[in-house]
């Protein structure tokens, strides 16, 4: 703190209980803003009062859609201090998202500086339940005011936060997600490796398509073959055939999650096999088959995994491990979840204290 210019609100929020909290919809006192100009650089960096950004109807964004997120938690933990998951990754990514858009790079430290510097001045926001967390969403968007198509010579990095409740309320619970022969989510050569927001726009269409047939999510398949896993709207995937651990390779179509490379990094350690190759869906639906589709899971910031119950693909339903949660999606959930917590001691140092 004291680091950036601070504006403190006159009308703090009155704060929801926090077993009534459920994701992104309660926004917390302050945020932090920061401005680009090509030639310039970052400048005016700045936490004030949330509230509404002020947009000219022209702004490039609202048309051409030039913009970049990530999404970190930061913890209370049982002895009361506040710490964030794999801050330097998470600020690394948004850079690589950054570049991928045509988009200025923020230094690495500064947005590091910003995340502390907003969790502790709304400190007070970081949730005590168990199971709870304060999401943290950073964001850059093109601000020239113009109706060309060319990347903006202006930007506005926002910083915003949100408590968020437990994800699994009544324990992990398994979901239903449905292999879609119908939607593509990305492309090599495209943007699917960046956290940008045209990726979720496009992604809505497959998920009221997977809803209406009675899934919790897509399972997106490559673009060119319609056979290789990519992964979930939000969330990488790993199955377990066998004694293989199996999740698609980072090869220019998918998100590097954090999680999925933190559960990577568990299970090397842990000492199991741990493969990052193509498969395909013919194979996963096989192994479903012949019974040697052990567990399958999606990992991501939101939920840390998320057991899958049942895969669909093609009118056929596979029911994977009876429909209850594996042993290494529960051991992965309890691994990282205790870390997020300082219950246990952290090897890799992914856990940073704020305050
Ligand atoms: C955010 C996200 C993930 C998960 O990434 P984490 O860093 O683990 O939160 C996976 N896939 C997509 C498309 C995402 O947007």
């Amino acid at each position: 703190m004291g680091l950036f210019p601070t504006t403190r609100t006159a009308h703090p929020k009155t704060k929801p209980a926090d077993d009534q909290l459920t994701f992104g919809r309660v926004l917390t006192d302050h945020m932090f803003l920061m401005n680009y100009e090509a030639g310039k650089g970052w400048f005016d960096p700045r936490i004030v009062p949330y509230g509404p950004l002020p947009l000219d109807p022209a702004t490039s964004v609202l048309h051409y859609g030039q913009a970049i997120f990530d999404g970190l938690k930061a913890f209370r933990g049982d002895d009361g201090r506040i710490r964030l998951f794999r801050a330097q990754r998470h600020a690394e990514r948004f850079n690589r998202s950054a570049q991928i858009m045509s988009m200025p790079e923020l230094p690495v430290d500064i947005i590091r500086q910003s995340f502390d510097a907003l969790v502790a001045v709304d400190a007070d926001w970081v949730p005590r339940l168990a199971g709870t967390a304060l999401y943290l969403r950073p964001t850059i968007i093109a601000t020239d005011v113009m109706l060309g198509v060319s990347p903006s010579q202006t930007y506005l990095y926002f910083l915003i936060l949100s408590p968020v409740g437990s994800y699994y309320k009544e324990g992990v619970k398994p979901v239903r997600i449905l292999a879609s022969d119908r939607h593509v989510r990305a492309v090599k050569g495209g943007t699917g490796e960046a956290k940008t927001a045209a990726n979720y726009a496009a992604s809505l269409a497959g998920q009221q398509d997977a809803a209406r047939a009675g899934y919790t999510q897509v399972l997106y398949l490559d673009g060119v073959h319609r056979k290789h896993l990519d992964e979930v709207g939000t969330m990488n995937i790993m199955v377990r055939i066998g004694d293989e651990v199996i999740t698609p390779p980072l090869a220019g179509t998918i998100l590097d999650g954090i999680t999925r490379n933190s559960a990577l990094q568990l299970m090397r350690d842990w000492g199991l096999t741990v493969t990052e190759r193509v498969i395909t869906i013919d194979e996963v639906m096989t192994a479903g088959r012949n019974g040697t589709l052990r567990e399958m899971w999606g990992t991501g910031t939101a939920a840390v995994v998320s057991p899958v119950g049942t895969l669909g693909y093609k009118g056929e339903d596979i029911v994977i491990n009876d429909g209850a949660t594996g042993e290494v999606t529960q051991r992965l959930y309890d691994a990282i979840v205790h870390l997020h917590y300082g219950r246990s001691n952290d090897p890799h140092n992914w856990m940073t204290l704020v305050s």
